[in-house]
């Protein structure tokens, strides 16, 4: 192994592809910020308790999938495999809740870590931007998060996404379907994993891929034919708030997702250009995730966004982020003298908010135009020993190509102007 390898199932953000996934990051926040959410960043680690009573003790994510460690000190630590229990665990610790102002509405974007057979569009180091509106059950509230995502992925120019939506119920319904899934399931042939899972989660049993559990699957009891009235008109509504805001979906009975806590409306986001790990990002309710935790009953909506996989499908659908430049006025030196005015120039510059770079390492002409144009640069300033003696620096137009001198003490006036 290289020394310069980084490990398994990660990868790093380096420039150029690096900028379309601060892109990404904040063209999924933009909506959020401007729809009353507010900013949130918990610990990229937390004590496995709070993922294992949280996330479920019946799901991948807990059983397989956690990076868990013990520190010095003796605690159970785990690095965090998702935002949501987090973010609930904070507002719960800071009191948001009881702030009187519900609900209470936050956005976070950051790392997570999941033990997973690494491939593409599935690695062990991932990003999400996620928010989750907390205390308040109001299907608008369902809408409005849909809606925002699917505002935000409009904004990337993405196309080929579709909204997955599916009601698993509440605590009511949830309970009596459960237990008649359970009885069909248990007469069916199985291997004894499955069989163990009907037991602790047979929902997760509907979400098989194999083609022979999925053959005996045809008959099962439908969640739907199972929802309690308050249930189908809570889903209804969502539905048809989501019809009027024209955001297309698909009915999808079978979407049950990998974690235990949600209840209620429960949505996927799928991008068809990705090929297997089609899930740019997935949410729902989960009225009772905070009695799961030892909080207050506090009914609760979110999802989370993943960034790679919205990065890749913007790369499958051939979509190139408008990004503004880095950066707008190079400065070229030529000569000692020269590095000094121009360096001075260029502090001048960023101290008035324009973007500017410099040719470091005393490089001659050619070499230092050639990294003006790998910059992206609007405009380049070259000065050598005569425009010195002048009082002046060259002032170059990348575009058109047009080049004048501009009085030193004018520079920074001038392109201030220049750049609008
Ligand atoms: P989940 O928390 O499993 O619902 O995931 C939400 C979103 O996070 C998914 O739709 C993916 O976009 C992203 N995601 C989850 N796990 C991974 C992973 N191992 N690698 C890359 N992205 C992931």
């Amino acid at each position: 192994m290289s020394t310069f390898q980084a490990p398994k199932g990660t990868y790093d953000l380096t420039p150029p592809r690096s900028a379309t996934f601060l892109a990404v990051r904040e063209a999924i926040a933009a909506p959020l910020r401007d729809s009353g959410y507010g900013y949130i960043e918990t610990p990229g680690f937390e004590n496995v308790e709070l993922f294992a009573r949280g996330v479920g003790e019946s799901t991948d994510i807990v059983t397989k999938e956690m990076y868990t460690l013990t520190t010095k000190g003796g605690d159970q630590l785990a690095l965090r495999p998702e935002g949501t229990a987090s973010v609930l665990r904070a507002a719960l610790e800071a009191n948001l809740h009881k702030a009187g102002n519900l609900p209470v509405k936050l956005w976070y974007s950051g790392s997570y870590y999941r033990y997973e057979r690494p491939q593409a569009g599935r690695y062990r180091h991932f990003s999400q931007v996620g928010a989750e509106a907390i205390g308040t059950e109001d299907p608008v509230l369902d809408a409005e998060l849909l809606i925002l995502a699917d505002q935000a992925y409009r904004s990337l120019g993405l196309r080929r996404f579709r909204i997955l939506l599916n009601s698993l119920g509440d605590k009511e319904c949830r309970p009596v379907y459960r237990e008649a899934l359970q009885t069909f399931l248990r007469d069916l042939d199985l291997d004894e994993e499955t069989r163990r899972r009907i037991e602790i989660n047979p929902l997760r049993v509907l979400d098989d891929k194999r083609a022979d559990v999925q053959k005996q699957l045809t008959d099962a009891p439908k969640l739907r034919d199972h929802l309690c009235d308050a249930c189908k008109a809570y889903h209804e509504e969502v539905r048809a708030l989501l019809t009027t805001a024209g955001v297309a979906f698909e009915d999808d009975e079978k979407l049950v997702r990998g974690l235990d806590y949600y209840t209620r409306t429960t949505f996927e986001f799928v991008h068809d250009g990705l090929g297997a790990q089609s899930a740019v990002g997935g949410g729902g309710r989960y009225d009772g995730l905070s009695e799961m935790i030892g909080g207050p009953e506090l009914p609760s909506v979110g999802w989370a966004l993943g960034v790679d996989r919205t990065v890749l499908a913007l790369e499958a659908e051939g979509i190139e982020l408008d990004l503004p430049r880095t950066t707008s006025v190079y400065a070229v030196p030529l000569g000692e003298e020269a590095r000094r005015v121009l360096f001075g120039v260029v502090t001048e510059l960023r101290r008035a908010g324009i973007a500017a770079d410099f040719a470091f390492g005393g490089r001659g002409l050619k070499g230092a135009m050639k990294s003006a144009n790998r910059s992206g640069a609007r405009y380049t300033l070259v000065a050598g020993e005569r425009d010195l003696a002048d009082g002046v620096v060259q002032l170059k137009d990348m575009e058109s190509g047009e080049q004048g001198p501009v009085e030193l003490a004018e520079v920074a006036a001038e392109l201030t102007k220049r750049l609008g």
